[in-house]
């Protein structure tokens, strides 16, 4: 995909800091292809809002490797964790979901906390990008991201975006307007959704009387004359009004050229605020319920509406979408799903006849921000690294038996970047809520609650506190004689501790999940936070990862048990490993069944 077409210009493996020049203006080039900047709300600040669009981007890696591309983080918003991140990368750029600076800075100091972490970004020589309401619209953005999650068909946008947009109406000799099109057209006007260079004439007759003082470029002076002209029409974003006109006028054969200039009322049918689309078949409240919470990897989520009823249109607004029950979204959907629902709201929703489910407002937009962050990878291609950072902040309320609403803390960075489409099937890691009749405000699942992810604990020396862990499980038969093994390793490669246990009679995938129990609950006594995990069983990666669902009965309480111990860690990835790279964790198995067997 050509992102502003100035991207892509590199071979890996380059300095890119200093012979390429890759520039923060690349990159904003990037996020305003995929979600155009003009299409945020009035109100908002999207754009570069730390940082200088000529900076060229920094080589990543911790001391800037020479050869390494630049490092781009995405991120839901800008916080000190974000930044201790972005340092350990190398990262040049961060590009948030919520604006790092929204209300007026009075001043650029620690008096404010904005103020303070955008001191510290051009300190530290990380310009921040903000993408908001624009992601919100965007095609492929935010809606569109959890839409495919959910396996919507038939998303439209819920509120269509206003195009705001005008149109220039130009009157050019004929010969001329090739040549004045086409310099329309290079400023920027002439776009309409992924098609350029739109333009629309019809022929007439252009008649004027030049003054003694004129010197017109058809026709002379003092006499009245008649040309035949086309009259050429471009829409273009009201923000490049001066640009266009001026072009107009430079590129056109008259010395005064006619031109009109029209606000236009459209709206943009294709993009717009939240989405509404249908499940591939009806299913219960209770149901969806579910699966909102695993595409949000929550223990659970509240609704309301009644546990057995019958869903079927979805409309999905990520962050805060209340407002669209007084707009009538009962009219064109069953179900809303949204955050920040006040009681009042959800009691007009219910007398509406519609359902509400509760996907909390900075744990769905992260999800969103961060799989939307695959986009970005694939219109930068090689010429830098897109990685991703769980705020984890976003998990706000705990629940008052002491865990939080949200685990939102395992990290999948190669699973992120979700290509579009591509629609995993997945399951709630929790039990079914309860089926409650609507009470007013929601029912509260009868689901485990994940332990709060922990503070961002930041060590001097990032890069030496992140550990590895392998871990496997087998079977001899299926089932059989079962072991697990699980090795943790510092980042540097000393062993820290084997796990090798006998289990008795169990299925391959059974063991697979005890081991990476047994492994997870090593490293969370070691006190270990930020942690990289390695197993050769792809379902397990999957499943963990939200990306399978959990179809096995016998597998689901393991699956639970591992990702709300998966919650518990800083910062954690799971990955999958070839079985040969998986040797150490694979001997530990035999070891323990040959103790147990022979
Ligand atoms: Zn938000």
């Amino acid at each position: 995909m050509a992102a502003g077409g100035q991207v892509a210009h590199g071979v890996p493996g380059r300095d890119w800091g200093s012979i390429c020049g890759m520039q923060v203006r690349d990159v904003i080039a990037a996020v305003d292809h995929l979600a155009p900047f003009a299409l945020a709300e009035p109100w908002d600040h999207v754009g570069v809002q730390v940082g200088s669009p000529g900076d060229e981007l920094r080589a990543g890696g911790a001391a800037g490797a020479a050869g390494a591309a630049p490092v781009v983080l995405v991120a839901l918003e800008v916080d000190d964790a974000v930044l201790d991140e972005a340092r350990r990368l190398g990262a040049a750029v961060v590009v948030s979901h919520h604006p790092l600076i929204f209300d007026p800075l009075e001043r650029l100091s620690d008096d404010s906390e904005a103020g303070r972490l955008a001191l510290r970004a051009a300190r530290e020589g990380v310009a921040v990008i903000a993408a908001h309401t624009s992601l919100d619209k965007a095609r492929g953005g935010m809606a569109d991201v959890i839409a495919e999650l959910l396996d919507l068909e038939a998303v439209v946008p819920l509120a269509p975006a206003a195009a705001d947009a005008l149109k220039l109406v130009g009157f050019v000799p004929a010969d001329d307007a090739d040549l004045v099109r086409k310099a329309l057209f290079a400023a920027g006007a002439g776009v309409i959704g992924e098609y350029e260079h739109c333009s629309w004439s019809v022929g007439g007759q252009g008649t004027f009387f030049g003054r003694e003082t004129t010197n017109p470029a058809a026709g002379v002076p003092g006499r009245d004359e008649t040309v035949d002209e086309l009259r050429i029409e471009v829409v273009f974003p009201r923000r490049l009004r001066r640009r266009v006109t001026s072009t107009y006028v430079a590129a056109h054969p008259y010395e005064e050229p006619a031109y009109d200039v029209i606000p236009l009322d459209n709206e943009i049918a294709s993009l717009g605020l939240g989405r509404l689309g249908a499940l591939p078949k009806p299913t219960t409240l209770a149901e969806l319920a579910e699966d909102v919470a695993a595409v949000l990897r929550l223990s659970s989520v509240r609704y309301s509406g009644g546990a057995g009823r019958e869903v079927r249109r979805v409309a999905v607004l990520p962050g805060s979408g209340a407002e669209a029950i007084a707009r009538g979204v009962a009219q064109v959907a069953d179900v809303l799903i949204t955050g920040d629902v006040k009681y009042h709201e959800a009691r007009a929703a219910q007398a509406q006849g519609l359902a509400l489910i509760d996907a909390p407002h900075g744990v769905t937009e992260q999800e969103g921000v961060l799989r939307w962050a695959g986009r970005l990878a694939d219109a930068l291609g090689t010429a830098a690294s897109v990685e991703t950072f769980r705020n984890a902040a976003v998990a706000v309320w705990s629940d008052s038996g002491g865990g939080a609403t949200a685990a939102a803390s395992v990290t999948a960075r190669e699973d992120a970047p979700d290509e579009a489409g591509e629609t995993e099937e997945v399951e709630a890691s929790a039990p079914a809520p309860s089926p409650q009749p609507a009470p007013a405000v929601a029912t509260a699942p009868a689901a485990a609650a994940a332990p709060a992810p922990r503070e961002g604990v930041r060590s001097v020396n990032r890069d030496d506190d992140r550990y590895h862990l392998y871990t496997d499980g087998g079977a001899r038969g299926n089932p059989g004689p079962a072991g697990i093994g699980a090795r943790l390793m510092t980042a540097g490669g000393d062993v820290v501790e084997d796990v090798s246990d006998y289990i008795g009679k169990a299925t391959n995938n059974v063991a697979e999940y005890q081991a990476l129990i047994a492994g997870l609950e090593v490293a969370l006594d070691r006190g270990v936070e930020r942690l990289d995990v390695f197993l050769d069983s792809e379902l397990v990666v999957r499943q963990v990862n939200g990306r399978y669902k959990v179809k096995d009965a016998g597998l689901k309480p393991l699956h639970q048990q591992a990702c709300l111990l998966l919650s518990r860690f800083h910062e954690v990835d799971v990955k999958h490993v070839r079985r040969e790279q998986n040797a150490a964790a694979d001997a530990l198995v035999n070891q323990a069944i040959d103790a147990a067997t022979t």
